[in-house]
């Protein structure tokens, strides 16, 4: 039994020296693709349910590793937050962002996910530089932030997003309901929109969920924020978050996030080709 424990303490130990192994070669792969451009944005549209137009696209970011393939950000973003590589990429992903915007009609918006990172790495600049470089006016740009932001450095972040309101760039935060403060939070930080979690959609035919829900989006009316569900993937799941009183969704149900290409004649029909 002690030799067995042995063996598996040795293969737990060799299994993390390779995740550090593999991380730290995805760091360096990293800075080379930034060079090289093989990173790129998705953009999935967010709905107005009671139009059914498109209102908003969220860009999504991709990358296409030489020798893996496709690598979606679940597996990336934390390694580029740990090595600071989030800066310089999250900054790429806003100019680029805002330059596809400009190919869809007024007044259809893009939301780009930002990184904790990045407000401690010049994310003002970064904004103000992505909106000069491609022209898209600044009501047109949303960002959008979890709760760990604030967590962190709450004095800083709370002064950032306030200079960012004041240049008519509205903040959403993401994934709300699944931090364990967000109350509080509410309060202190100029949001504009909630996105709704998709772990609560996803459960929102137990009438538990359903009541959790209704309750986030009456916080959000009350503080004059807009609420977007998350992760809306079957009718009944609309049909339900819509009686509960969500304005915009987002969700596989209306569309997968689509290559640019696709995102521009969905922005132009205003549906899905
Ligand atoms: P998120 O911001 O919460 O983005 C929503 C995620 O849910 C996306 O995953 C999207 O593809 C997926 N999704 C959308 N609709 C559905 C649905 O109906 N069902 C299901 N099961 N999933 C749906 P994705 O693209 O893999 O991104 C994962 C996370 O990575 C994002 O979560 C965000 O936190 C982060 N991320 C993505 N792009 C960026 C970026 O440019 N910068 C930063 N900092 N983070 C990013
Ligand atoms: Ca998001
Ligand atoms: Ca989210
Ligand atoms: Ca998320």
């Amino acid at each position: 039994a002690k030799a067995a424990g042995r063996n598996t303490h040795w293969m737990f130990e060799a299994k993390a020296h390779a995740r550090t192994a593999a991380r730290s070669s995805l760091a360096l792969d990293m800075k080379e693709a930034i060079r090289r451009g093989d990173f790129f944005l998705v953009y999935q549209p967010i709905i107005d349910v009671t139009t059914g137009s498109v209102v908003s696209f969220e860009a999504l970011m991709r990358w296409r590793h030489p020798e893996h393939g496709l690598i979606s950000p679940g597996e990336f973003i934390a390694v580029a937050e740990e090595t600071g590589l989030i800066v310089p990429l999250g900054a790429w992903a806003l100019k680029e962002a805002c330059r596809e915007a400009v190919y869809w009609p007024e007044p259809l918006c893009v939301s780009v996910n930002v990184s904790t990172v990045q407000f401690r790495g010049g994310l003002e600049e970064a904004v103000i530089a992505a909106l000069a470089s491609s022209g898209l006016a600044a009501q047109r740009l949303k960002l959008e932030v979890t709760e760990s932001l604030l967590a962190q450095n709450p004095e800083q972040a709370v002064a950032v997003l306030h200079r960012l309101r004041a240049i008519d760039v509205h903040i959403a935060l993401d994934d709300f309901g699944t931090g364990y403060s967000s109350m509080s939070y509410l309060r202190r930080f100029p949001f504009h929109l909630l996105k709704i979690d998709r772990a609560f959609i996803r459960d929102i035919a137990d009438p538990d969920a359903a009541a959790i829900v209704r309750a986030m989006v009456g916080i959000g009316e009350r503080l004059g924020m807009g609420i977007i569900a998350e992760g809306v993937e079957t009718a009944e799941q609309l049909e339900l978050v819509r009686r509960e009183g969500c304005k915009q969704v987002q969700g596989y149900l209306f569309s997968k996030p689509l290559p640019a290409v696709e995102a521009r004649a969905f922005a132009r029909s205003g549906r899905a080709q």
